[in-house]
């Protein structure tokens, strides 16, 4: 073929690629032809380079070439608060959320912007935002188009009052919930307008969702027409369920059912249901997620940070329900992550059993990339190097003394790998993150936000800490 017959488009990278395609395949000396933000062709350097001819080239004989990481659960606007939560359990009611709800529209984008930032060094092209505070929904929106990132956001306001009676105070009180009437029908009109604006199912770079975020602050209705909401437009349901022990406790007093039996009586269960956390699950709750073909968000180091629980990963991914990695705001990695998946569950359930083939490098691989991307119904767009997708992905420096002699590239990569080795971090083509530079955020002036933002937070939840906040 001659140069005249080449196609021209906007890039070709090349290298080692790991493409997480269906055949899970890995191409030695490899070529990817992107135009128009999205993938043409990928093969051989030899095929790609005979065909195409790039406005851009990236990467070279020496990189490594993988899907962008997709981080399943965060939460856009806790960045400034978690760095105050360290030694301070349970605190998710006491200092999280008020830290949050202080925040101006202002302050969130400047979260938004430095999870952005933190998200793209480490190798993230897509963040899944559980709870979109409608408070400050379009700072979120527009600081994340700003960015260029790819998102599920998944949006819902509580509609339920509700007390729940401590262990202790049981002795003479009772926990109930009570629906505000009228709030779920509206509060879900304006998520199906998100969802007319951003389509789970299409190729821009916000995908909306339907959050109802907890069993006690969301009504049996919200449940039953969000779980409706969800299939009509093929959209997630994220539910935080199994979290925590006052969770149960209050399922068990008011419904007389654990909270994913609970969720099984709404009739929410199934493949648009995206449990997050679950780390309290029983046997019965795990079958009946796995008979609904429901997903689990999984976030290794908040289960270690903040649950002071681990899920029974094998028994999930043995009884066949799609597990996705979150970060949940702990590393915001996807490297650590995996890895903090790989020794949490290791020492838990491999260990013990003298069974090295517990969870598989290729599996937290998976759960990092393309799986992730199928329990949040995006798997049309991302997760893989694949023709027809996005161009969302890393160039990785294969010269760098971690990779060299690799051997074995799913394991070197989970095990060995970190955000060192990331050179460029590409979405939609579009290339965020570029040798230690970000091309759209202004890390300056983020820097004197992020400070700013961060005393005013710590002010805020100085006297609701149990302990003395640490001197500088
Ligand atoms: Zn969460």
């Amino acid at each position: 073929m001659t140069a005249e017959q080449q196609r021209p488009v906007q890039m070709i990278a090349r290298g080692k690629i790991v493409t997480m395609d269906t055949g899970r395949r890995i191409i030695e000396d490899g070529a990817i032809a992107i135009d128009k933000g999205v993938i043409l062709a990928v093969g051989t350097n030899a095929e790609i380079s005979a065909r195409y001819s790039p406005a851009e080239e990236l990467g070279g004989s020496d990189a490594l070439l993988m899907p962008g990481f997709i981080d399943a659960h965060t939460h856009c606007t806790q960045c400034f608060v978690r760095g105050l939560t360290s030694g301070e359990l349970p605190m998710i009611p006491r200092i999280y959320n008020p830290a949050q709800r202080v925040l101006t529209a202002a302050e969130a984008a400047s979260t938004v912007r430095l999870l952005s930032a933190q998200m793209l060094r480490a190798g993230v092209t897509t963040l899944c935002e559980g709870t979109l505070n409608p408070d400050h929904e379009s700072a979120i929106l527009e600081t994340l188009e700003e960015v260029g990132i790819r998102s599920v956001l998944a949006r819902g306001r509580a509609d339920q009052d509700f007390h729940h009676a401590s262990l202790y105070s049981q002795i003479n009180d009772r926990s109930w919930a009570k629906a505000r009437d009228g709030e779920a029908e509206a509060d879900l009109l304006r998520t199906e307008a998100l969802l007319q604006r951003f389509p789970s199912r299409g190729n821009g770079l916000i995908h909306a969702a339907v959050n109802a975020s907890a069993l006690l602050g969301f009504s049996p209705r919200y449940f039953t027409d969000g779980a409706a909401l969800a299939r009509r437009f093929d959209t997630t349901l994220q539910v935080h369920t199994g979290r925590d022990r006052e969770e149960v406790e209050f399922c068990l007093d008011v419904w007389k059912r654990r909270p994913i039996e609970r969720l099984y009586d709404l009739g929410v269960v199934d493949e648009h249901l995206v449990a997050v956390h679950a780390v309290l699950a029983s046997e019965q709750e795990i079958e009946i997620l796995a008979a609904g073909n429901a997903a689990l968000a999984h976030s290794p180091i908040e289960c270690v940070a903040n649950l002071n629980a681990i899920p029974n990963l094998p028994r999930f991914r043995a009884a066949g329900i799609r597990v996705a990695l979150g970060c949940d705001n702990q590393a915001n990695d996807m490297f650590a992550t995996m890895r903090a998946a790989w020794l949490v569950h290791g020492a838990r359930w491999g260990v013990e059993r003298f069974d090295a083939e517990f969870l598989p490098a290729g599996a937290l691989l998976e759960m990092a990339t393309i799986e992730s991307a199928s329990c949040l119904r995006i798997e049309h767009v991302t997760g893989s190097l694949e023709a027809g997708k996005a161009a969302d992905f890393l160039v990785l420096d294969g010269t760098a003394p971690h990779f060299m002699a690799a051997q074995d590239v799913p394991s070197e990569l989970v095990r060995y790998g970190s955000r060192a080795e990331i050179v460029q971090t590409i979405v939609a083509g579009r290339v965020l993150y570029d040798r230690g530079n970000f091309t759209t955020i202004d890390m300056q002036a983020l820097r004197e936000e992020a400070s700013a933002g961060a005393d005013k937070v710590r002010q805020e939840v100085a006297s609701r800490r149990y302990r003395p906040l640490p001197a500088f």
